[in-house]
């Protein structure tokens, strides 16, 4: 037997490839047991299409002498070897042929057949030839039994490789299974990549704007630098000046400190001057004024109204005034002699000729009008006849022409603006405005809204104290409306002059028959000095002053304006009879005996200001009533009142 070749050192593909044509014994040595399983099979089938030869192989002295001629061995090759070997008819080679029978026959045979007769000869031949195959047998027999021994193992190798085959089978249909999800996963997973891909290219396109940016960011940053290095050396040159500055502001804060504290006592100094002032000029002082002649009306004969010049010449505003009632052609017929002109002259504090303009009679009682911001009550009236120009004096002329505002809208402007400047000095104020009209001894509110509850009307509208304990008086039911600017107060002198009652008289077909009183309440206070001031500015357009007209009839329109005049006279006589109790200092002041004086009596008493208008008309035909007027005035103008105290807390 040859040995076997020492086993080449493969690689795993050769041995593979080695294992799959040369299986051996060892079943760990073969992956793919196929091949063997094949071999196993033919060798199977090769047993059972030669029975016959297995058991003469297994027998051995039972074997027919027919089959002794071809050797079976050839047809169990063991390797493909042995295969040729037996197809070429030699002995296998694990067991070497008996050689001595062997060439005994083939030495026979060469020389030839025996005769018939030698039969001796014949017998030994076959002898020769029986002895040679039972050696042959026996080589065959212990071929056999060694081919079984390895036959079982082989099976079970068989049987293991088939496991093996089976496991790996199955090992391979799992493998493709897991092929197939991964080769899904990596159909997934190349989608994922190529998103991931464009996310990348996107996110690198946005570093690269971004790394651009950061760039620009750190040139500007560079500038920036720059520039604080620059702001932080002028800071620091602010910061001494500024401490520098706030020394002097410290020492400027101080000097201020003392000024205001001198402005204050200036301040203080200049309201009483200015009350000072009012005092001399008197608590009660009188002012004429003579409208001029309207277009269509008579023009009076010369000399019935007269300005005498004062001391000073034309210099000083007029203060005297002189009536002359012309002389009566009436006498002449009745065969006396005419009656002789009588002139009447008047003396008043100061007196508005025709040609005189609103500003200039404003100009004359602005400080008045301010003196209410410094807590003294003012108290300003327009009286009277009917048509002589008191609600001209008062409001103003038609059309809203500024140039013709009256006494109201001025005095409101000059108070805001005076309390403006004077918020300068530690002041503030505030005013509230009511409007109410007197007629017949019935108060109505002027300021109610077109729509509103008209609850005034009907005698609902009362003077009362404005609270337990406190001195103002107030209107129940009025309006009381807080302003703080002109337009406002225009508005309301708008809605009033709609309201106010209009009543047509012989004399004037406009003319008021009722006493309008504007009230502007004042309250002042010094935050600083812990001042507080109140005090009310009244302006007062009186009805007509002209007495009753003996013409009128006793129809009802005639009785009713009767009672008209009658109320309205009554009245003027009270505010005549309250100023002369006041003048003469009275115990009694008849203030209750009309409206318009208990209404009017905190701004009547002795810390009050007063001044009136008496307002004349220049026609002819007014001479009496114009007479009347003024006497009435100088009445009033004799009147001096104590000294006014300023309503100061
Ligand atoms: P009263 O109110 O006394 O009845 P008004 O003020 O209504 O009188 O005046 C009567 C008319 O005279 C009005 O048309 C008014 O415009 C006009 N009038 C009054 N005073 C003047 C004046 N100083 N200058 C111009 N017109 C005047
Ligand atoms: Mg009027």
């Amino acid at each position: 037997m040859e040995p076997e070749p020492e086993p080449q050192k493969l690689s795993p593909m050769e041995k593979g490839s080695m294992e799959l044509k040369m299986p051996s014994d060892k079943a760990s040595s073969s992956r793919l047991p196929v091949l063997g399983l094949g071999r196993k099979r033919r060798l199977d089938k090769e047993n059972a299409l030669e029975p016959e030869k297995k058991r003469i192989r297994g027998t051995g002295t039972t074997i027919p002498m027919s089959c002794l001629k071809v050797p079976t061995v050839a047809t169990m090759p063991r390797t493909k070897k042995q295969v040729t070997d037996v197809k070429s008819r030699k002995p296998i080679s694990t067991i070497p042929a008996p050689k001595p029978a062997v060439s005994s026959t083939t030495a026979r045979k060469g020389a030839g057949k025996r005769p018939a007769w030698d039969v001796k000869g014949q017998l030994c031949d076959l002898r020769e030839e029986f002895s040679a195959c039972q050696v042959q047998a026996e080589v065959l027999t212990r071929e056999n039994l060694e081919l079984r021994s390895r036959l079982g193992p082989a099976e079970q190798q068989a049987r293991t490789l088939e496991a093996e085959n089976k496991s790996l089978i199955r090992e391979l249909t799992e493998a493709q299974a897991q092929t197939k999800e991964d080769q899904l996963e990596l159909v997934k997973l190349g989608a994922r990549v190529q998103e991931l891909e464009e996310f990348l290219h996107t996110q690198e396109s946005l570093i690269q704007s971004m790394q651009e940016k950061q760039l620009q960011l750190q040139e500007d940053r560079k500038d920036l630098t720059t520039r604080l290095e620059i702001q932080e050396k002028q800071l620091q040159e602010s910061v001494a000046a500024l401490a520098k500055s706030q020394a002097e502001i410290t020492a400027q804060a101080a000097l201020l400190a003392e000024r205001t504290e001198n402005l204050h006592c200036l301040e203080m100094e200049r309201r009483h001057l200015l009350n000072q002032l009012q005092e001399l000029k008197g608590n009660i002082r009188v002012f004429c004024r003579v409208r001029p002649v309207l277009p269509g009306e008579p023009a009076p004969p010369p000399g019935l109204i007269f300005f005498p010049p004062g001391p000073h010449g034309d210099s000083q505003p007029s203060t005297q005034l002189s009536l002359t009632r012309p002389s009566d052609d009436r006498c002449s017929i009745i065969g006396k002699l005419p009656s002789p002109p009588i002139r009447y002259d008047f003396s008043f504090d100061q007196v508005f000729l025709p040609d005189s303009r609103q500003n200039e009679v404003f100009e004359e009682v602005s400080l008045l009008v301010q003196s209410a911001l410094d807590g003294y009550p003012v108290c300003i009236f327009a009286y009277g006849q009917t048509g002589s120009g008191k609600t001209f004096t008062m409001e103003g002329g038609p059309g809203g022409d500024p140039q013709l505002e009256g006494l109201i809208p001025r005095a409101v402007r000059h108070l805001f603006s005076v309390a403006k400047k004077l918020e300068a000095h530690g002041w503030s104020y505030t005013f509230v405005a009511s409007y109410v009209e007197i007629y017949n001894e019935t108060i109505r509110d002027l300021l109610v809204r077109a729509g509103g509850a008209q609850k005034c009307q009907g005698g609902e509208c009362e003077i009362r104290l404005a609270g337990p304990g406190s001195k103002d008086l107030i209107v129940t039911n009025a309006q009381y409306v807080p302003v703080s600017c002109e337009e406002e107060v225009k508005s309301l002198l708008h809605l009033a002059r709609q309201n106010r009652a209009v009543a047509r008289t012989t004399q004037n077909e406009q003319s008021s028959r009722s006493h309008s009183v504007f009230q502007l309440q004042i309250s002042g206070k010094h935050m600083g000095q812990n001042l507080h001031c109140t005090a009310p500015l009244n302006l007062v357009d009186l009805a007509g002053s002209e007495r009753l007209d003996p013409g009128l009839s006793t129809g009802p329109a005639d009785r009713e304006r009767l009672k008209e005049t009658q109320a309205i006279n009554s009245s003027l006589s009270t505010l005549g009879l309250v100023i002369m109790a006041l003048s003469n200092k009275e115990s009694h002041v008849p203030y209750r005996n009309s409206k318009l004086t208990y209404l009017l009596q905190n701004s009547l008493r002795g810390n009050a200001k007063m001044l009136m208008f008496v307002n004349i008309s220049p026609l002819e035909e007014n001479f009496s009533e114009s007479l009347n007027s003024l006497r009435f005035a100088s009445k009033v103008n004799q009147c001096v009142i104590g000294t006014a105290r300023a309503n100061k807390k």
